[in-house]
């Protein structure tokens, strides 16, 4: 992981393409989210609409060491900040869910996450979601050409650290294109004018994880799920975007994600009424 591939502009809309999809699944099994509903059935959701979309989920047979993970979505509920496994586990009210999905098409890779949350959560948790999105697109803000990749990572610490929140460093955001995982590594700490040049036609998945207690995570017995270790909720928002000349292009969108948000909390206030 050490040479950074610049893309061409047809690179670029190749890319686009597989975020598009991405950003369609997670909205997909946004629409799912709800209480009662088990993980793995959200897994199964976006499994099906990648593939009718003609794409291979990223994330289903990838290798580390000898463990083999066997799903297309990341959800990791509440306390576990990314790489959960779906499983039996059942959503309840006031639960945070991260889903972080990854696509494969025409040879090229898309990855973003999204921290959804079931019914009604508390302020302080409503706040650690607003943060860390907003902390993403601080990031994304000091994507440009002529920073380095350092003046990203310090604007994304700088935006969540007066909440007192804990930044996880053993995770990091990654360059992508052909592979899913590509250099430059973006930590979200660091130091204004370090690392690696920003150049046009670099393409990096930007992912801040941010935990509502202490920063230390552990990894938990199933090999995978990071978890925060004093077991407070964590959340992550994630895009891949694109470096233009004179702008940043975001290739992966929330847009219909925030809307069927928007909906959900609306029924839970007629639900209320
Ligand atoms: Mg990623
Ligand atoms: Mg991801």
């Amino acid at each position: 992981m050490s040479k950074i591939y610049l893309k061409t502009d047809e690179e670029i809309e190749l890319i686009r393409e597989s975020c598009l999809l991405v950003s369609k699944t997670i909205a997909e099994v946004g629409k799912n989210i709800k209480e009662g509903i088990s993980t793995i059935e959200l897994d199964k959701i976006a499994e099906e609409f990648i593939k009718n979309n003609g794409a291979v989920p990223a994330f289903k047979g990838y290798k580390r060491e000898r463990s083999i993970f066997d799903y297309t979505l990341c959800v990791s509920v509440n306390e576990q900040v990314v790489h959960g496994i779906p499983g039996s586990y059942v959503l309840k009210n006031s639960d945070i869910v991260s889903v972080d999905c990854g696509v494969l098409k025409n040879g090229f890779y898309g990855d973003s996450a999204y921290t959804f949350a079931v019914g009604e959560i508390s302020e302080e948790v409503k706040q650690l979601l607003k943060v860390t999105k907003e902390s993403l697109y601080k990031g994304i803000e000091n994507a440009v050409v002529g920073k380095r990749i350092g003046d990203v990572s310090y604007a994304i610490e700088e935006c969540v650290l007066k909440y007192g929140y804990g930044i996880v460093r053993e995770l990091v955001g990654h360059g992508i294109g052909r592979s899913l995982h590509e250099a430059p590594e973006v930590p979200n700490y660091g130091k204004r004018g370090s690392g690696p040049r920003i150049e046009e036609g670099l393409v990096i998945a930007i992912e801040p994880m941010i935990n509502l207690g202490k920063r230390d995570v552990k990894v938990e017995k199933d090999g995978w799920t990071v978890s925060a270790v004093d077991k407070k909720p964590s959340a992550h928002f994630e895009h891949t975007i694109a470096i233009r000349k004179n702008k940043v292009d975001i290739l992966t969108t929330f847009e219909e994600i925030e809307q069927i948000e928007k909906q959900q909390i609306s029924s839970l206030k007629k639900e209320a009424v």
